[in-house]
C-alpha cells in the first residue's frame, strides 16, 4: 500500500477522543473534554427545532446565511465596536476547527512561517504543517503564563506571514490584556503580518475582565481574522457553527478554502444561532457569571483536596498542580490514574504542547452541573484521603 501523508499519519487520535473514551469505559465523570452539560437557551433550540420544521433545509449560500452574517456583524458592532460589511467580511463556518482550517489554508504559501504560542489547542500544528507553513513556537509556562516578549519578538522575521493567536487561551486559562495584544500588533506591524485569533471564548472571561479584541487594536482592521463560536456561546458545542470577520482582502482566499473543504454548514442551525446572537446583553453576563461560579466551586474543591489550583481568567477549564499529592509519575499517568481508579477523568497539560517539559498539570473541565463537580471532587477526594 502506498503510504498515507506522512504529516498528518504521524499524529494519533486526539486527547479528547482518547479520554472521553477512557471516561466512558471507566464509568468516570468525564471533566476531560471540553463541554458543558446543560441542554443551552430554550429559546435558541426552539429556534433550531422551528427551522428544521419549517426550513431552511437545503444548501445555504456558501458565505452563510445573509441574517446570520448580519447577526455576526451586529454582534461585533455591539460588544467591540468593529464595524464590519456583513456582505464582504462574515463569513460562516462548521465550527471554529473549520474556520481555522480555512484561515490557514487560505491564507499559507508553503515555506511561510507561522508563530504559534505553546500549549495550544490541538489542531493548530496539523493543518499549519500541512499547510506548508514552518512552525515558531513560542511557550509559556506555568503558573504564570506570561507573555515572553523577548522569544516572540525572536520568532518574527520577515518570513513570518502570521499569528495564530487564543484568547482567552485553551488551556492556559488566560486573557491576553490589551498591553500583550498592543506588543503583537506592534510586531504584526513591523514585519507586515496577520493574525488569524481564535477568540471562542470571547464571552467566556471572569472578574469583571473585558476580553479585548486585537482587531479593534490601531492598525490592525486589516490585520485581523477574528473567529467565533456559537457552540462556545451557547453552550451548544456539537453544533459546530463558527463565524470568521475580516477585511475583504483577507476573507476572500478564506471563502476559497471553504467552499472547498465544507462549501457551507447546516441552514437551520445558522437561523438559530442568528436569533441567538441577537440575544439581550444579560444573555451573554449570565453565561459569564454562571461559569465563574462553577470556575470557583471545582477550584475550591480541587484546593481542599490538595492540589496546587492556578486562577483562571477565561474559558472552561481550570488547571492543577498534583506534584502536592505525592503521586510518582506524569501528567498522562495521572489522568489516566484517576479516570481509572477515582473515577474522574481530566487532560495532561502536556498533551497540548507541542514542545516543552511542562508535565504536573491536569486540566479540568468545569462547565458541568454543580452536582457533577461536587461528585467529581468527593471522588478525588475519597481516593487522595482528604475531606473535601
Ligand atoms: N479553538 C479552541 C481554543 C477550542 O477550545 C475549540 C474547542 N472547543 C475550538 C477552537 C473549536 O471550536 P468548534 O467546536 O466551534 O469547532
Ligand atoms: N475544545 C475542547 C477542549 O479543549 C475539545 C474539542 C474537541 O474535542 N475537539 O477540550
Amino acid at each position: 500500500m502506498k503510504s498515507a501523508n506522512s504529516i498528518l499519519s504521524g499524529y494519533g487520535t486526539t486527547v479528547f477522543e482518547v479520554m472521553s473514551q477512557l471516561a466512558r469505559a471507566n464509568d468516570a465523570v468525564n471533566l476531560g473534554q471540553g463541554f458543558p452539560d446543560d441542554r443551552g437557551p430554550p429559546d435558541v433550540l426552539q429556534a433550531a427545532a422551528d427551522a428544521v420544521l419549517d426550513g431552511p433545509n437545503q444548501y445555504p449560500p456558501m458565505t452563510g446565511l445573509p441574517e446570520l452574517r448580519q447577526a455576526v456583524a451586529a454582534h461585533g458592532r455591539r460588544f467591540y465596536g468593529i464595524e464590519a460589511d456583513w456582505e464582504r467580511e462574515v463569513l460562516v463556518t462548521s465550527g471554529a476547527t473549520e474556520a481555522l482550517a480555512s484561515c490557514l489554508f487560505g491564507l499559507i504559501e508553503p515555506g511561510d512561517e507561522v508563530v504559534l504560542f505553546d500549549p495550544l489547542y490541538d489542531s493548530y500544528l496539523p493543518i499549519v504543517r500541512r499547510a506548508g507553513a514552518i512552525p515558531k513556537l513560542v511557550a509559556l509556562s506555568p503558573p504564570a503564563w506570561e507573555l515572553p516578549i523577548d522569544r516572540l519578538k525572536a520568532a518574527f522575521s520577515d518570513r513570518t506571514k502570521l499569528l495564530l493567536l487564543n484568547t482567552p487561551m485553551n488551556p492556559a486559562a488566560k486573557v491576553f490584556t490589551r498591553e500583550e495584544l498592543a506588543v503583537i500588533a506592534g510586531l504584526l506591524e513591523k514585519h507586515d503580518a496577520y493574525a488569524v485569533c481564535d477568540e471562542v471564548y470571547e464571552h467566556i472571561v471572569f472578574d469583571g475582565r473585558r476580553h479585548e479584541s486585537l482587531i479593534t487594536l490601531p492598525g490592525m482592521r486589516d490585520r485581523c481574522l477574528k473567529i467565533g463560536s456559537a457552540g462556545k456561546t451557547f453552550s451548544l458545542t456539537g453544533w459546530k457553527v463558527g463565524y470568521v470577520t475580516a477585511a475583504p482582502a483577507l476573507l476572500q482566499p478564506v471563502m476559497r478554502a471553504h467552499q472547498f473543504l465544507v462549501f457551507t454548514t447546516p441552514p437551520n442551525l445558522q437561523k438559530a444561532v442568528a436569533h441567538g446572537l441577537r440575544s439581550d446583553v444579560a444573555y451573554f453576563d449570565g453565561l459569564a457569571r454562571g461559569m465563574e461560579a462553577k470556575r470557583d466551586r471545582l477550584s475550591t474543591g480541587l484546593a481542599k483536596i490538595g492540589f496546587g489550583v492556578l486562577p483562571c481568567e477565561g474559558t472552561y477549564f481550570v488547571n492543577a498542580d498534583f506534584r502536592p499529592l505525592g503521586f510518582n509519575g506524569d501528567d498522562v499517568e495521572f489522568c489516566k490514574h484517576i479516570t481509572t481508579a477515582a473515577k474522574v477523568a481530566a487532560i495532561p497539560v502536556s498533551a497540548l504542547y507541542a514542545e516543552g517539559s511542562v508535565k504536573s498539570y491536569a486540566r479540568f473541565c468545569f462547565a458541568k452541573q454543580d452536582a457533577v463537580l461536587d461528585e467529581a471532587v468527593a471522588r478525588l477526594g475519597r481516593h487522595f484521603g482528604a475531606a473535601a
